[in-house]
């Protein structure tokens, strides 16, 4: 027998319709994974239901009896987010002396087949293996512009994260236990598992379109993301409005040296000037833009010293 024991977690927000058919594929791979030895047969599914408002609670309860306990739940008492539900799941882990747990959305737009390869690589010594998206047809225009964009700006921030990848990603023994030492209430999972610097592995796989439901990620809910993992990661914004400020106050400096010059020595009336008033309205868009990145910060501050709960369980099946 194989002596890898291996835990599948799985985030849900609603997914009445994604979760049976997520529960039978993620289950097929777990038993051939069995069958080949390549895991042991003590390897389950660990469920999270983040305040979900539909059926997806009782289907929980339901695979959690039908599967002889194979299948495990946790069940929150409202939404906490995705990235809250992930954690929550992977500290769950050291209840069960998993070897490594492998999170997967709901919805199967990873593809789960390869889960044999993230176990495979995991073997040959990773302690993490990311899963990276290799194509983004399903993406809206919108949506693969932004995406781009914000790689480009977290990696430029000095945040060396790999573009495309997502919550598609084995975890060793080892590297949970390191997690579990983070105490950040503002959680960005990418980042996190960066910042460990474990040996990590790639595996790429094609994205596919989500069949059942809906994306649960709002626009909204992915600007806080995007935000909460700069925010978290890199203080270089910081930096950046004050050296903008500073080039603000020296070009004002020239400018003021000019308005002496046009008013008193050459006698004209400097409002005339229309690159005045631009130049004004442009400081204003500064400063404005800096109090909201510098309010960013101080937000998040707020979040981290109130060190609320990252999440609250209401029921558990294990
Ligand atoms: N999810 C969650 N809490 C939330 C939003 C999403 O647990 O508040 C789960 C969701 O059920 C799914 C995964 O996170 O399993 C990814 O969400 P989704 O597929 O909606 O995101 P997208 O693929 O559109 O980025
Ligand atoms: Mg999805």
């Amino acid at each position: 027998m194989s002596s890898c024991k291996l835990a599948i977690v799985i985030p849900c927000y609603n997914e009445e319709e994604s979760l049976p058919v997520c529960l039978k594929a993620v289950w097929n791979q777990i038993n051939s994974l069995i069958d080949n030895n390549k895991i042991s047969d003590d390897s389950f599914i660990f469920l999270i239901d983040d305040g979900s408002t539909d059926k997806t609670w009782e289907l929980m309860e339901k695979a959690h009896e039908l599967s002889g306990g194979k299948v495990k739940a946790i069940k929150f008492t409202r939404n906490f987010g995705n990235q809250n539900a992930i954690f929550a799941g992977l500290k769950a882990m050291k209840h069960f002396n998993v070897d490594a747990a492998i999170t997967i959305d709901a919805d199967l737009q990873q593809d789960e087949t390869k889960i044999e390869e993230f176990v495979e690589k995991y073997k040959e010594g990773y302690d993490i293996v990311a899963g990276v998206r290799e194509n983004n047809d399903e993406y809206t225009f919108c949506k693969k512009i932004t995406s781009e964009l914000f790689y480009k700006l977290i990696n430029w921030l000095g945040v060396k994260i790999k573009p495309n990848h997502s919550e598609f990603r084995l975890i060793s023994s080892r590297a949970l236990n390191m997690i579990d030492m983070y105490r950040e209430n503002n959680l960005f999972l990418r980042g996190l598992f960066y910042e460990l610097g474990l040996k990590t592995a790639y595996v790429n796989y094609e994205i596919k379109e989500r069949e059942f439901g809906k994306s649960k990620f709002s626009i909204s809910k992915l600007i806080k993301l995007a935000s909460t993992g700069i925010v978290s990661y890199s203080t270089k914004p910081l930096r950046i409005i004050f050296f903008l400020g500073l080039i603000v106050a020296i070009i004002s400096f020239l400018m003021w040296v000019v308005t002496i010059f046009v008013e008193v020595i050459l006698n004209h009336d400097i409002r005339a000037i229309e690159p005045f008033e631009i130049w004004e309205s442009f400081i204003s868009g500064v400063q404005i833009l800096s109090i909201g990145i510098i309010g960013e910060y101080i937000g998040q501050i707020l979040i981290e010293v109130k060190d609320r709960p990252r999440f609250l369980i209401d029921k558990k099946l294990f």
